[in-house]
């Protein structure tokens, strides 16, 4: 499994020509900044101008401590994921407040034998030997069905769950802050497990200010759940956990 950031969303002022400008110097929190303050600032006036340092960080722990959420629904992060199974993709989209283009196997052939096999799998000789002489008959079934003129969309229904697949996401911190509550906890599958784990070091990067709420979520919005092994405490104290880099 790769993960890739393609994408998020930057701050762009207009200058007094109306013209468009990215300035470098600013980044996410500033447009989140922004909003802060239009909620918070009776003399916001019309310009776009962003807070000052301290003010912007003083704004951003107001909102995480209060759960005004709303505000973090302003910037997008896209991402490429590769290398992840049919049943991971299926989990994911059902996350619907993302958005998601996946690779079809309407359009495209795929010829190869292309899958994941689990660890537990991998480690059972019998199991393996199994598994993989499934998997190659699959494939020689999917290859011949092609080949007889059989169209792809139809074809396809041979191909197993463990089929690779590559997508592109988009979701807002929001959503990020409710994917990562529900997906690093060990209460889900570990393949999106280790994804969201991977997604969360990605975005960490972009603001420890903003994901450093993540830390705090479970406690903030009150898990109750007694599993003693959440990925996130884990994550968020360097413990060495299996994230299978
Ligand atoms: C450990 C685990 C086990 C699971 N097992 C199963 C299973 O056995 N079977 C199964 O089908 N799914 C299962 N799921 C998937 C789960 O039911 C959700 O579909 C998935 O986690 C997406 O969560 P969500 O709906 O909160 O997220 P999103 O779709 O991203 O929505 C985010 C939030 O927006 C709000 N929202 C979105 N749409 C609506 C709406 N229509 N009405 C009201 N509020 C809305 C909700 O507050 C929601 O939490 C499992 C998930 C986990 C984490």
């Amino acid at each position: 499994m790769n993960v890739f950031l393609v994408g998020m969303t930057t701050p762009v002022f207009m200058n007094e020509s109306n013209d468009i400008e990215i300035d470098k110097s600013k980044n996410l929190e500033d447009l989140i900044g922004l909003a802060c303050d239009i909620c918070y600032n009776p003399n916001n006036d019309n310009t776009s101008e962003v807070l000052s340092s301290e003010k912007k960080k003083r704004v951003i722990s107001k909102t995480l401590n209060e759960k005004h959420m709303s505000v973090y629904e302003h910037v997008s992060f896209t991402f490429k994921i590769t290398g992840v199974t049919r049943s991971l993709m299926s989990q994911l989209t059902r996350h619907r407040i993302a958005s998601f283009s996946v690779q079809s196997q309407r359009y495209c052939k795929l010829t190869e034998p292309q899958y994941l096999t689990p660890e537990s799998i991998q480690k059972n000789q019998l199991g393996l030997e199994e598994y993989t002489s499934l998997m190659e008959l699959n494939w020689k079934v999917y290859n011949k069905l092609i080949d007889k003129g059989i169209p792809k969309e139809d074809a396809r229904m041979v191909l197993p769950n463990s089929c690779l697949t590559i997508c592109i996401m988009t979701m807002n911190i929001r959503e990020l802050f409710h994917f990562f509550k529900l997906r690093m906890c060990t209460h889900s599958q570990w393949e999106i497990q280790e994804l969201s784990v991977k997604i969360f070091k990605l975005v960490e990067k972009t603001s420890p200010l903003i994901f450093k709420y993540v830390n705090k979520q479970c406690e903030h919005e009150k898990c109750f759940e007694s599993c003693g092994g959440c990925v996130l405490r884990h994550l968020l104290n360097n413990d060495n956990i299996n994230t299978k880099e």
